[in-house]
């Protein structure tokens, strides 16, 4: 990791059709907040991934929420009289308002109709509908093809089953040399939708690959798992290890083709978040950076006030601000192997930050060392910098007092962190700097877990 925009090793053009490649064959699967559309999906992981799937009983008590019923779908129809499919699960599964109960009944259209979705707005996309936690069922369909639905009668038939069993997530942790930890985290519980859910799903598989193979100071934690739910049942059964989360991101929409935005933590001004911002500055003014609020992804759980973590969110378009979320638009080619690339590489330069992000003490506080003397002026990076790197010299020495992290010096001078962190090994090399180990803390004094 030694380059803040742009792991320039990597092919991020190859590697990003690679993770489209992915998303279509993980796509297909119908996928719920529990069952076997989940676990089919971290099975096809772990052929990337050494990925542990943790299988959690349905009734289990997490915080003020409860592991629900398992769900499993196998078939859905809705069929005239003729005998004709005229919804059919086989041809989408966002066909089926998802957790719908299991039904086998014949009935008139308007019965059938208040279990009808629709968009009318956009009459060619099929709208993607949950009913987790209230008893329903019902389908989904676009607007063109409710219109065609004559008065008959209907043969409406879901093949589900709710019953008790497990809600099931994957994880798998990339140890570092300390035991601090990045936590990225993803959902992985939406059907056929390609940027809500599976983007990040692949982002994420991707980066644990590419992070095996680095030097580490981090350990990175990643979890695949149920929106909302999943993230309460991890973060209460992983409780007494929550302290060990430094930094973390949740990682959701990273494939369309809007610019990068960041959402910062609840806390708005923790390490992660100045790192991200810097990152997303460097990649151009198109990036956007917002606010925390208590609405989104499972940032809201982090975040919540009883765990207060430093985890942030990075997306591209905002989930709900595109007219395709939550529709059959939202499908493969509304996501782009460049985006997936460029989103994956934002992710390594975040962590390449995090990685470098040292506080040092000058060793010769008073005055100036002499830098011409042990062969430092004009002496790194060659002569053609214009001085940059003495600049950066100078910046490193004079604010290394141990209250500031190499990224406040780089935001301070103005200089890339790049070259701040160049002249930083430069001067410890030389014995003018010395690390000290500032550990931020992973919960504020506010909420101690
Ligand atoms: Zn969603």
């Amino acid at each position: 990791m030694t380059n803040t925009t742009t792991p320039d090793k990597l092919d991020l053009e190859l590697l990003g059709q690679q993770m489209h490649v992915l998303i279509g064959e993980l796509y297909p699967i119908c996928r719920s907040i529990t069952g076997d559309g989940v676990r089919e999906t971290l099975r096809r992981l772990q052929h990337f991934l050494p990925l542990t799937i943790h299988e959690v009983p349905t009734g289990t008590p997490v915080f003020d929420w409860t592991v629900p019923r398992e769900w499993n779908i196998r078939d859905a129809y809705v069929k005239n009289s003729r005998g004709e499919r005229v919804i059919d699960f086989q041809k989408s599964n966002l066909h089926v308002l998802n957790y719908s109960i299991p039904i086998h009944k014949k009935m008139s259209l308007e019965e059938l109709k208040p279990h009808l979705f629709t968009l009318p707005d956009h009459p060619d996309w099929i709208p993607y509908r949950t009913s987790y936690y209230k008893e329903n069922w019902g389908f989904c369909l676009s607007d063109k093809q409710f219109l065609k639905l004559s008065e008959d009668e209907y043969e409406v038939s879901i093949e589900a089953s709710l019953k008790d069993g497990d809600l099931t997530y994957g994880e798998m942790l990339v140890p570092g040399r300390t035991t601090d930890e990045i936590l990225i985290s993803c959902h992985v519980c939406h059907p056929s939708l390609a940027n809500d859910n599976l983007s990040g799903v692949v982002v994420a598989c991707f980066l644990a690959r590419e992070l095996s193979q680095l030097p580490r100071r981090f350990s990175y934690r990643f979890l695949f798992i149920p929106g909302t739910i999943g993230a309460i049942t991890w973060l209460s059964i992983n409780e007494p290890r929550v302290s060990q989360i430094k930094h973390g991101l949740v990682l959701a929409g990273v494939g369309d083709a809007g610019p990068l935005s960041y959402k910062r933590s609840r806390r708005g001004d923790t390490e992660i978040d100045r790192a991200a911002v810097y990152v997303l500055r460097q990649l151009g003014p198109d990036a956007r950076v917002l606010d925390f609020s208590p609405y989104g992804y499972d940032e809201r759980q982090y975040c919540s006030p009883g765990f207060n973590l430093a985890v942030g969110r990075l997306s591209r378009t905002p989930h709900g601000t595109f007219p395709e979320y939550h529709t059959s638009a939202d499908n493969l080619s509304f996501v782009h192997p460049h985006s997936l690339g460029e989103s994956f590489s934002a992710c390594l330069s975040i962590f390449s930050v995090l990685e470098r992000n040292g506080t040092y003490l000058n060793t010769n506080p008073k005055c100036e060392p002499q830098l011409s003397a042990r062969g430092l002026y004009r002496a790194v990076g060659g002569s053609t910098d214009g001085g940059a790197s003495e600049l950066a010299m100078l910046w490193v020495l004079n604010l290394s007092d141990g209250g500031h992290t190499l990224l406040d010096i780089a935001e301070r001078a103005q200089i890339s962190f790049d070259s701040v962190h160049r002249a930083a090994i430069v001067l410890e090399e030389h014995g003018l700097l010395r690390e000290c180990f500032k550990q931020s803390p992973a919960v504020t004094s506010e909420a101690p877990v």
